[in-house]
């Protein structure tokens, strides 16, 4: 293992110890792209990624598999009735010039930017030459996710990334899912609706995130919340394979209910030591789910039992939640939370009728450098365009000194009701999120 992939697994095992007490200290905003890690079910189903491809190269070329890597997952995976999430780029044919990078490092498939399937072969993968292994997929049930078209990161990532190419710009960003998103639809008749950035990199530009990008595509945000470590490079390939597989048997054997609404992140591509362990420990994988009783679905199926991570099937403010997450609202928290016991504020409460429409108007004010909104709040504050919806909607009175901050009170929701929907509904005393959302959902 070199260096920089063992400093990889260090840093990851640090964010790892820390990440409560990074997530507990990071303000969260109520936002219409959701980031999707797993979410709250008592059911035995899961959902699995697949990242990078599609790719018609063999598996290991030493192997003994008689299809391309794509095919190869689509078989097994139907083997056994399950579906998979195929995250997909378009192709890495237009990243050149470039260099090849070391064996084993973070750069091996291109020190400038990626190539896949391999550097030198972005002929045999993407989904511009793998019409076969689209329809494939699609033929049988899998999910196609945008991971853009061209594998470029999103924004400069430091450290390991450092020397990478990026955008830097939403507006190249946007065109770039727009290119893979049209590719989907017109070759295919397909919609796409979720994606994942490169190498998970978010920041594109001072005020701008990918969840911006993803807004204006009305995707939302497919994370993962378990590790299928296809990626990891390890002595060889036999102990590449049983990375693969190993965890789950763990994690199944702790608590059989443990994967439960989970997403694993595999990849459709080869590892930094050019190899496909995926290929043989995907069987093992399904059979050690289905032995505990799980079901394999697609991403978007396990959003549609249940979109977020804190409310499931049974949880009081679930319906309205839901409802509203389906008639265009944004009920919930960037992180897929709801937290229906919380305050709710004015600002989240602009946000959650307006997010989606006040989106647009956001990152048109950032990039025009405009100044606050006559609201008062920044241009990239996250509510500031929502409020300033609210407003010229006569939802909220009109003010220079907006307080996103302060409770909605009754007389609020009242008011914003009646502007919304025509009638003012009756407002309990204690207003929480759930409360208020269950009024929202009974007014529609
Ligand atoms: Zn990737």
């Amino acid at each position: 293992m070199s260096v920089v992939t063992k400093c990889i697994g260090a840093a990851k095992k640090v964010k790892h110890r820390f990440e409560a007490q990074i997530k507990a200290n990071t303000p969260v905003y109520v936002s219409p792209v959701r980031r999707i890690e797993r979410v709250k079910t008592a059911k035995r189903v899961v959902a699995m990624t697949f990242d990078d491809g599609p790719c018609q190269m063999l598996p290991n070329p030493q192997g003994t598999h008689e299809k391309g890597l794509t095919m190869t997952l689509a078989d097994t995976l139907e083997r056994y009735g399950a579906r998979g999430t195929f995250d997909v780029v378009g192709s890495t044919a237009g990243n050149y010039p470039d260099e090849p990078g070391k064996e084993g490092s973070a750069s091996w498939g291109g020190k400038r930017y990626d190539h896949y399937p391999d550097f030198g072969r972005d002929s045999q993968g993407g989904a511009e030459v793998c019409r076969e292994e689209i329809d494939r997929l699609l033929s049988g049930g899998h999910e196609i996710t945008s991971h853009t078209y061209a594998h470029v990161l999103y924004g400069w990532k430091p450290l390991v990334y450092g020397r990478r190419h990026y955008l830097g710009d939403i507006e190249k960003a946007v065109a770039d899912l727009e290119k893979l998103h049209t590719l989907l639809r017109e070759r295919h008749g397909y919609a796409i609706s979720l994606s994942r950035p490169p190498h998970y990199v978010d920041r594109i530009g001072p005020g701008l995130s990918s969840y911006d990008a993803l807004a204006l595509m009305g995707y939302q945000y497919m994370a993962a919340s378990f590790d299928g470590a296809g990626w990891l490079p390890l002595s060889s390939y036999e102990a590449e394979v049983e990375a693969t597989w190993r965890p789950l048997e763990r994690a199944l054997a702790a608590d059989p209910d443990s994967l439960c609404g989970q997403i694993i992140f595999q990849k459709d591509g080869f590892n930094m030591a050019r190899r496909t362990p995926i290929a043989d420990g995907l069987e093992i994988q399904l059979k050690l789910l289905a032995g505990a009783g799980y079901r394999v679905v697609t991403v978007s199926e396990l959003m549609e039992l249940s979109p977020f991570a804190d409310l499931g099937e049974g949880d009081d403010a679930f319906p309205a939640a839901r409802k509203l997450v389906k008639s265009g609202y944004c009920p919930a928290y960037r992180d897929n939370t709801v937290r229906p016991e919380a305050v709710m504020t004015v600002g989240e409460l602009c946000e959650t009728a307006f997010g989606w429409e006040a989106a647009k108007a956001r990152v048109e004010r950032v990039l025009q450098k405009a100044g606050p909104w006559p609201c008062g709040l920044a241009a990239a504050h996250p509510y500031g365009a929502a409020v300033e919806l609210a407003m010229e909607r006569g939802c909220l009175p009109k003010t220079e000194k907006a307080d996103p901050n302060a409770p909605a009170t009754g007389e609020t929701l009242a008011a914003f009701c009646k502007a919304l929907y025509g009638k003012a509904p009756e407002t309990p005393e204690n207003l929480t999120r759930g409360a208020v959302l269950k009024l929202l959902a009974a007014s529609l």
